[in-house]
């Protein structure tokens, strides 16, 4: 489902495509609908599904479009940690960078100016608030918190809250808000605690469940973690390591399947290009020599990875980090097909190191990082937390004036 169907507003339809976000994540194109129509929900999902997006797009949409109290909280997001939190606020200064819809983290930990900061913004009132609970039960404890006219609370990473001990804390946070008000909680599982919490703060929920799927546990899934530039010299080489039959080397960008494709040709590598830009025929003919073996090397965008059953794939590339948890499923499991052993290699730029970590998230463990040949020079340190930004596909955002999420006292007023 792509965006525009979803009925967001222009402002916001320009963030996302900022943001590079094509088409919706199964998250988001079960919730945005729901909440759009003012439901509570609960959705079991977890990280690396987009579902950060799924809950910021449709209040952002109804702050900007509804009518709302001005110098208000008008949506809570209340969080375990305050890596989430600044995630989250920063998440929310791509999306909503063409609204005039503002944003702070409240996290502890920072030092008495953020503190300053804070109590600034939460008592002139802000549109939203990304909080940790320890922090906000401080301020709530001092009065000036203007939480009267909240009309959207979103639980995030619920599950964790509650086993990090939160739970008072969060009922102690709610007891300040309004009883008429929409609820969202997202939770990784749903043990029978998360029910309880859920029976005693939603009102008639829709229930959503993203069931994620897990690889075949017979594909070896490698990674190497490099600058941008060394990825194609590096490709090359591993293609030279040994003489593969079938290779699929993935790239979000149909740009770069035709450079990368031109490249190998160069090298002498039989090797073609396949995405939307070629004609239906051309496609299949590609597909054809492929299935044949007259061609050994398939460059693809992600229309190949969904769907389209060769057999004896035995390395899948992945030439950049694909852009949730389930494309880069979808990708790898293209090799070791029925019951067969595959190997799956990523490319992790430093911009994609925190997109994959998110995947790892989703996988439920990290992904071997291999050493890369001296002749390559020297490469970056994999420190996805060090990482600002989702990925390739922000990397326009580093030059985006207005708040620094990780500053945590900032707000972020975007320009109206
Ligand atoms: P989350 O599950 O919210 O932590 O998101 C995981 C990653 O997916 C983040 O890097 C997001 O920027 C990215 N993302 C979220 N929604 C989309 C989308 N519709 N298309 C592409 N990437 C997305």
């Amino acid at each position: 489902m792509n965006f525009r169907e979803l009925g967001l507003e222009e402002r916001l339809l320009e963030g996302i495509d900022a943001m590079g976000y094509e088409t919706a994540t199964p998250v988001q194109s079960q919730v945005i609908q729901p909440i759009l129509a003012g439901k509570d929900i609960i959705a079991s999902a977890q990280t690396g599904t987009g579902k950060t997006a799924a809950f910021l797009l449709p209040i952002v949409h109804k702050i900007l479009t509804e009518q709302h109290a001005a110098n208000h909280i008008n949506a809570l997001i209340i969080v375990p940690t305050r890596e989430l939190a600044i995630q989250i606020a920063e998440t929310m200064e791509g999306l909503g960078y063409f609204t005039d819809v503002s944003c702070i983290a409240v996290y502890g930990g920072g030092d008495g100016g953020s503190f300053i900061a804070e109590k600034k913004a939460l008592s002139s009132g802000v549109d939203m608030v990304v909080c940790t609970p320890g922090r906000m039960i401080a301020h709530l404890n001092m009065g000036y918190v203007k939480m009267q006219q909240v009309k959207y609370l979103v639980l995030d990473e619920a599950d964790r809250m509650l086993d990090m001990g939160f739970n008072d804390d969060i009922m102690k946070i709610i007891s300040f808000l309004p009883k008429q008000r929409q609820n969202l909680l997202f939770s990784a599982t749903m043990p029978q605690k998360m029910r309880e919490l859920a029976r005693k703060l939603l009102h008639q929920p829709v229930e959503i469940n993203i069931a994620v799927s897990k690889p075949p546990e017979q594909i070896v899934q490698e990674a190497f973690v490099v600058y941008e530039p060394q990825k194609i010299p590096l490709i090359k080489y591993v293609l030279n390591t040994k003489e593969f039959t079938r290779v699929i080397i993935f790239c979000s960008k149909k740009q770069n399947v035709k450079q990368l494709t031109s490249d190998l040709k160069r090298a002498k590598f039989l090797a073609e290009e396949i995405h939307s830009d070629l004609l239906q025929d051309k496609r299949e003919q590609v597909l054809q020599d492929f299935r044949n073996r007259k061609l050994r090397i398939l460059v693809a965008t992600d229309i190949l990875s969904r769907g389209i059953d060769i057999e004896e794939i035995e390395l899948v590339i992945n030439y950049d980090v694909p852009n949730d948890g389930e494309d880069y499923i979808h990708r790898i499991g293209r090799t070791a097909r029925a019951a067969t052993k595959g190997n799956a290699i990523t490319f992790i730029s430093e911009a994609e190191q925190r997109k994959f970590a998110a995947i790892e998230d989703l996988l439920g463990k990290q992904v071997v990082k291999l050493p890369i040949p001296e002749q390559f020079g020297p490469t970056p340190e994999y420190a996805p937390k060090l990482h600002k930004g989702g990925g390739a596909r922000r990397s326009g955002g580093g030059a985006r004036p207005g708040g620094n999420a990780r500053g945590g006292a900032r707000p972020i007023h975007n320009k109206r």
